[in-house]
């Protein structure tokens, strides 16, 4: 079976390489599919593009990646899926093949999108494992489910296929390579989509190999791509521990949470070329451990010479103005290198948040975007905190900034003040 996967996303601050599609194309391959990567992040003619591979190719079948519903920022967002719901048709109709769609936005409400998008078919979760057989019932025509749910294994090991990424324009244009050491997060954080999925973590062997083709083919600098790095102290002392005994010189950046770390970790982060942490910290009903972990996060980063960089949710349900102004408090005294508030609240519709805040009536007056319609799939926000008293709060601290005010993420913004 011809399958030609397509990456959609054309998001340029900074381009982000299509890595899922390449950990599918190898699990496709693996079972004998053939794949195609047709990756639109540079194209100056989507349309065309999907034409040629489609003549070139001739699939039996296309899976669109849909990496995420929105910018999730609430000044100026970007809502991708017009663009993605376009290319579906198009593909339908142009071409006479079915649609399947799958990746993380998908989890925001696997039904609602499948139905905005379009598509014929939405695969939700991880994929490696279960997409070769799912496929392969739709070749044989076998009746299916139109949403199929996909399991992680306890650990996995897929080989990417990159061959048809263009890493050299991605990095031209401020992208970086990523790679992945596991799936999924066992954290329970309200507001985030990842919160409880089932984690399985990678071969550190298979993660190294990956790392060390691009190193040989000139490439240096990677993102890691996992939702947080630490979801095991053990295991990433153990990718850290084979990095440095591969002798590679990287630079690389990484998501952390405020838990699973010592000062071993640190001091092999730096080792091995981590420059940059961006530390997930949100002020959602938290006790004073995990304050004080917070101030021990960023002590160990500042006295190994990393970046740190928090990037914080606050401004939830029932919270006062106490419960931020402890935390900038806090947060000056510990003194990171950058601390960005978000007092936005994106809702999806499965989260606990969203629940917490449509039971309570006397909440909805702090609801902006289309809060009317329960599929929460055009921007829905929540705030209570206005932004003007925010700022007046946050004067004179070089290090706070305002979610949205900067495009990029914080590698770009920060690049060049490593130490
Ligand atoms: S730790 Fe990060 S990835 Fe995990 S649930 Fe919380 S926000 Fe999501």
């Amino acid at each position: 079976m011809n399958i030609l996967l397509i990456n959609p996303n054309r998001f340029m601050s900074p381009p982000v390489p299509p890595l899922g599609l390449e950990y599918l194309a190898g699990a496709l391959e693996k079972e004998g599919h053939g794949t195609k990567i047709l990756d639109l992040c540079f194209s100056d003619n989507i349309y065309n593009d999907i034409d040629e591979a489609v003549k070139s190719f001739t699939p039996d079948i296309a899976g669109i990646s849909v990496r995420n519903v929105d910018s999730v920022l609430f000044d100026d967002n970007e809502f991708y899926l017009d663009e993605i719901r376009d290319i579906v048709r198009f593909i339908k109709s142009s071409c006479g093949i079915k649609v399947l769609v799958g990746g993380a936005g998908l989890m925001t409400n696997p039904e609602g999108v499948l139905e905005y998008l379009d598509a014929d078919y939405a695969f939700v979760g991880p994929a490696e494992d279960d997409i070769p057989g799912f496929m392969k019932m739709i070749l044989k025509q076998v009746p299916v489910e139109r949403i199929y749910y996909g399991k992680a294994r306890s650990d996995y090991s897929c080989k990417r296929v990159s061959s048809a990424v263009d890493y050299a324009k991605y990095y031209q244009n401020s992208g970086l390579a990523g790679f992945e050491t596991h799936k999924g997060c066992s954290s329970s954080c309200v507001y985030c989509i990842e919160a409880n999925s089932r984690v399985s973590f990678r071969n550190p062997g298979d993660v190294l190999r990956e790392i060390r083709g691009f190193v040989d083919a000139g490439y240096n600098h990677f993102h890691l791509c996992d939702s947080e790095f630490n979801e095991d102290l053990d295991f990433s002392l153990d990718i850290c521990s084979a990095l440095k005994q591969s002798g590679m010189n990287i630079q690389w950046t990484v998501y952390m949470k405020p838990t699973n770390f010592n000062s071993k970790l640190f001091r092999l982060m730096k080792a091995t070329g981590v420059y940059l942490i961006t530390l997930t910290v949100d002020s959602f009903k938290k006790c004073s451990m995990y304050w004080s972990d917070i101030e021990k996060f960023v002590f160990h980063a500042k006295s190994n010479g990393i970046f740190l960089a928090i990037d914080f949710l606050t401004g939830f349900p029932y919270e006062d103005e106490k419960v931020l102004t402890d935390c900038l408090d806090l947060f000056r005294r510990v003194q990171p290198d950058r601390v960005t508030i978000n007092t936005y609240i994106r809702l999806y519709e499965p989260l606990q948040i969203t629940k917490i805040i449509m039971k309570d009536g006397a909440l909805s007056p702090y609801l902006l975007g289309a809060s009317g319609d329960r599929s929460m799939i055009k921007p829905v926000f929540y705030n209570h905190v206005d932004t003007q008293r925010l700022k007046e709060l946050i004067e004179g601290d070089a290090f706070f900034r305002i979610a949205g005010e900067d495009k990029g993420v914080n590698y770009s913004t920060l690049q060049g003040k490593s130490s």
